[in-house]
């Protein structure tokens, strides 16, 4: 029997969620700027869908608005993620692959790549860290966005699923060193896919948050991309007002209505390594 957030009623998925979601509030009387910088190419990696939804959907969707690319991997296609033994998990995957290129379409990502691997037995392992490799360098991000992969227990109660913490060991791992190494991999250079240089990690669910994005009026964005996902969850009033309240704590920390918060990692800084221009 699978196990793990994915095959669970939606109201532990989100009490699990809420745990790994709340930030770090800011010590007292310590003022935090909104995070401002933005990257003109970002790459959201994570184990299943929705996973993506319920993490930086609104600051993929702010990103996007204001001028951004942002494409949308998914390591799994969920194929685990129901309650009947007997469904056929290829249908399942289906629908679930389905659901996420709708919820795509709504947080505005240019394409969704599904790289089929199982649902509940991903590994970090070279096979995935080759396809992740493949697909940083194809598509040229600036920052890339993945689990937090240090988060085994939440706060409070609850397990990370184990395919969360492989996709983000496995996505950093990718960014850094094997995306930018010309000798990692190197069939894939010669296959025409160049070393590219991530230049900034966030990580979401954190364990530690360094940083808060200011998503205001996008969270309405990402409580309809959660609403596609109609074989997992059940968007009713009150599913939303959760959402709503979930982002306005995490906006308390800098003073907005709204926010997501984040473990932001800078590999190459601005001032060293000026940035592509957009
Ligand atoms: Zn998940």
């Amino acid at each position: 029997m699978p196990q793990g957030d994915e095959q669970e009623p939606p109201r532990r998925v989100r009490g699990r969620l809420r745990q790994a979601m709340t930030p770090d509030p800011p010590a007292a009387g310590t003022a935090v700027a909104p995070h401002d910088w933005r990257a003109a190419r970002f790459m959201v990696i994570v184990a299943h869908p929705d996973d993506a939804d319920f993490g930086p959907a609104a600051t993929a969707s702010r990103w996007i608005d204001a001028g951004s690319v942002g494409r949308l991997v998914c390591c799994t296609s969920g194929d685990q993620g129901g309650e009947d033994p007997e469904l056929d998990p290829l249908a399942l995957a289906a629908t679930r692959e389905a659901e996420q290129r709708r919820a795509a379409a709504v947080v505005g990502y240019d394409e969704v790549r599904f790289l089929h691997q199982p649902d509940g037995a991903l590994a970090n392992e070279l096979p995935l860290r080759e396809l992740l490799v493949r697909e940083i360098r194809e598509f040229r991000p600036d920052a890339v966005f993945t689990h937090d992969p240090e988060v085994l227990f939440y706060r409070g109660s609850g397990v990370n699923h184990t395919d969360h913490r492989a996709a983000g060991i496995a996505a950093v791992d990718a960014v850094y060193p094997a995306a930018r190494n010309p000798m990692a991999f190197p069939n894939l250079a010669r296959a025409g896919f160049a070393p590219h240089k991530v230049r900034r990690l966030y990580l979401f669910w954190p364990g530690t948050s360094t940083a808060w994005v200011d998503v205001g009026a996008a969270i309405e964005r990402k409580i309809e991309a959660l609403r596609c996902h109609e074989s997992q969850l059940t968007v009713d009033s009150a599913f939303e007002q959760r959402m709503r309240d979930w982002a306005a704590e995490d906006g308390r920390a800098i003073g907005v209505a709204a926010a997501e918060a984040f473990r932001a990692i800078v590999i190459d800084d601005d001032e060293d390594t000026p940035a592509p221009t957009e």
